[in-house]
């Protein structure tokens, strides 16, 4: 039998780290340290109050008992990303233990949630030809909740709608931001048919984790299948071969010399505190989606991918239910025309820049029969990315641009784009006019008037 369980570590959205008072932005490497993250002889940590309360609220919702009091631990190892020689996490006594998460008709045990510091970030490099190791110091203190369960899982299709779950909980309860790189990261433990536990270090995106559960698995099995026993082993998943190697012998847990942190107090937890985090809980995921799919009366599948997609998507939707009351069209437009000109841009529904209104405005333009859907369409993908009012937009999709001025800010952007196309056409080749005019058609959805264009190109090319 397969048994899979998991170690979180996910990054707390603090405006500041977990012992020092330095910012958790992205900035230039090594900007934002202190004596405190850097270790320095004669520094003192200081409890960061927020993420103290981001734990005790991802505790609540994962249904935890919270010790009333804890302590924190130095964990002892050397390594370049660790200034002090040790992590101050939290050993003997965690902030939560026992809790369970229900998702997909599952169940899977929390064993134990805690807070600590996460390391500096190491960046392998090269500089002509010689490698460099490289510390970023701008990651060390940054709050990290983890979040450990117990080995309930059987394949990576579970764990990966486990870490659905979990991220969607975490972001509804605004303490975790999973479109920061590196937000959330998994160790994997791994046990097929009875065999010693491979550990599977730091694999982060939910997709990857899935296929490095399923290389193991495998892996593993094949080796049983062999005849041959399995080691108890720390690993690594290598993105380029798409396999797992051995990092070294798996350590345990006492070899790390834990030590209580005689420079921090012990944390006491009042009632009142943990009262007041409990009656502001928010609404968690799953129950948002029974309740969108009750009060709108939108399909559950609708539901769930606004709801898990991202927060803020759900949250656009529901803004424009209390402007348009026809919610299983508004359901409509946004998981399927939204979302596909989002994807085709790359961007999120936070960084476009449509708002709830005009979103609304296009599609009462629609129901007032003044565009077609397939317009409205077009309108969509050009306003997400640019924040153009659509009744604007809808005088300008699917109409020629001639202007001059307009095309030839593009003309020049694909110029210096393409170089070399551009010396070709000054020598006289035909392709690489057709193929320079092709691309100021690709970049204004095929409104530029070709033969503007050209001409514009020749005056360039003079
Ligand atoms: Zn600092
Ligand atoms: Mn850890």
């Amino acid at each position: 039998m397969v048994r899979i369980g998991l170690e979180v570590h996910c990054q707390l959205a603090t405006q500041s780290k977990l012992f020092c008072n330095c910012p958790t932005q992205p900035a230039k490497p090594n900007q934002n340290v202190c004596p405190i993250c850097l270790g320095l002889p004669g520094s003192k940590p200081k409890l960061n109050e927020r993420a103290l309360q981001f734990g005790i609220k991802a505790a609540i919702a994962l249904n935890c008992q919270l010790n009333r009091t804890f302590c924190f631990s130095r964990k002892s190892y050397f390594y370049p990303d660790l200034s002090k020689n040790y992590q101050i996490t939290q050993y003997e006594l965690p902030l939560a233990w026992s809790g369970f998460l229900r998702f997909k008709g599952k169940q899977v045990k929390i064993k134990r949630v805690h807070l600590e510091e996460d390391p500096a970030r190491i960046v392998h490099t090269s500089v002509n030809g010689t490698k460099y190791t490289l510390l970023d110091y701008n990651r060390s203190g940054i709050p990290l909740l983890e979040i450990v369960t117990e080995p309930d899982f059987q394949n990576g299709k579970e764990v990966r709608q486990f870490l659905e779950e979990l991220s969607s909980i975490l972001e509804h309860l605004e303490i975790f931001d999973p479109n920061r790189e590196g937000a959330m990261r998994v160790d994997v433990n791994i046990s097929a048919g009875g065999g010693q536990r491979v550990e599977i270090k730091n694999v982060t995106g939910f997709k990857e984790v899935e296929r490095v559960i399923s290389f193991e698995i495998a892996r593993q099995e094949h080796l049983l299948k062999l005849g041959m026993s399995i080691a108890m082993e720390t690993r690594y998943w290598d993105p380029l071969t798409k396999s797992t190697l051995p990092a070294r012998k798996k350590e345990v847990e006492e070899e790390y010399g834990y030590i209580f942190d005689p420079d921090l107090p012990r944390v006491e937890l009042s009632e009142e505190l943990i009262k007041s985090i409990k009656q502001s809980l928010p609404e968690l995921p799953e129950a948002r989606v029974q309740r969108m799919k009750a009060e709108y009366g939108i399909s559950e599948a609708e539901a769930r991918v606004m709801v898990y997609k991202e927060k803020a998507l759900a949250d656009f939707f529901e803004n424009c239910c209390k402007l348009y009351p026809n919610r299983s069209k508004l359901a409509h437009w946004v998981v399927v025309d939204l979302l596909k000109c989002l994807n085709w841009h790359k961007i999120s529904i936070k960084q476009s820049k449509v708002t709830p209104s005009g979103f609304v405005a296009l599609l009462c333009m629609i129901d007032r029969g003044e565009i077609s859907e397939r317009l409205a369409k077009e309108v969509v993908k050009e306003y997400v990315n640019t924040g153009i009012e659509p009744e604007v937009l809808v005088k300008q999709v699917g109409k020629v641009i001639a202007d001059e001025a307009i095309l030839k800010s593009v003309v020049e952007e694909v110029i210096s784009e393409h170089s070399e196309a551009f010396k070709e056409f000054k020598a006289g080749k035909e392709r690489a006019l057709h193929f320079l005019v092709g691309k100021v058609l690709e970049k204004t959805n095929k409104r530029a008037d070709p033969n503007v264009v050209r001409r514009l190109l020749a005056q360039v090319a003079q």
